[in-house]
């Protein structure tokens, strides 16, 4: 069985002043809880995390990372930066990124490659708009987004990743897929990761993420193929967020 996983992912969200309460609120409640969890945060936070959250059972991460090692890319965050700062996560591929940086498919991949390197867990989010849904292209989008990533990686590699599902029109709306919609696509994503290597198929874990709440939480992941959720909205409060990791 793989373990449960349930990230915050706080966008462009805090101050020192908010983070540290809700830092301390989430730390305080999540002893005993069964399922791992994790807070992405906007980097310049990063250190405050590592302080804060040292020697907690809260692990943490960045919302973005640089293809590039290192050099003159202004504005940019290297993988191994972030892993100076004990990053165990890094989002990559984020729809806002994709819709509002022009993130392709291919530069998602390679973004993915670089945080593997600096021994990073790359958290690739895909996921389909509504009108792609309507033009029923989810399969082939979703499809196609996982199959960017299948040809760069290695199976070594591959087995490293996490995967989060994350349908455009779900995020940030409070529309949420259904149980048995996330499903399907988790189950593709699977069959796709499987058919290039079988431990890959077993070991990433695939989240869900789109206005998953403490109300909708626990029947999204009793699926078999939804191993964790990627939280907006909801990682803002900490009872929100121990609630769902409580679900998991
Ligand atoms: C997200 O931004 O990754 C997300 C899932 O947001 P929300 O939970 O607010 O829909």
């Amino acid at each position: 069985m793989r373990p449960k996983l349930v990230v915050g992912n706080w966008k462009m969200n805090g101050s020192r002043a908010q983070n540290a309460t809700l830092l301390a609120g989430i730390v305080e409640g999540l002893g005993g809880a069964k399922a791992a969890a994790a807070v992405c945060v906007p980097a310049p936070y990063l250190q405050q995390c590592a302080d804060a959250l040292a020697g907690t059972p809260l692990a943490w991460g960045a919302q973005d990372v640089s293809e590039h090692a290192g050099g003159a890319y202004t504005g940019e965050v290297a993988a191994a930066m972030l892993a100076d700062f004990a990053c165990r996560y890094v989002i990559v591929g984020h729809s806002e990124r994709r819709a509002y940086h022009g993130e392709t498919d291919e530069l998602v991949a390679r973004k993915a490659l670089s945080a593997l390197g600096a021994g990073l867990t790359p958290i690739v989010c895909v996921g389909e708009t509504l009108a792609q849904r309507e033009a029923e292209q989810t399969n082939v989008v979703v499809g196609k987004q996982m199959s960017a990533v299948l040809a760069l990686l290695d199976d070594a590699a591959l087995a490293r990743i996490v995967v989060a599902y994350e349908p455009v029109w779900a995020i940030g709306t409070g529309k949420t897929a259904t149980p048995a919609m996330a499903q399907a696509v988790h189950a593709q994503l699977r069959s796709q990761l499987r058919e290039r290597s079988a431990a890959a198929g077993e070991q990433v874990a695939i989240l869900y993420g789109g206005s998953m709440k403490p109300d909708n939480a626990a029947e999204l992941l009793s699926q078999p193929d939804i191993d964790g959720g990627l939280i907006g909205g909801a990682a803002l409060k900490a009872a929100d967020f121990l609630a769902i990791v409580d679900a998991a």
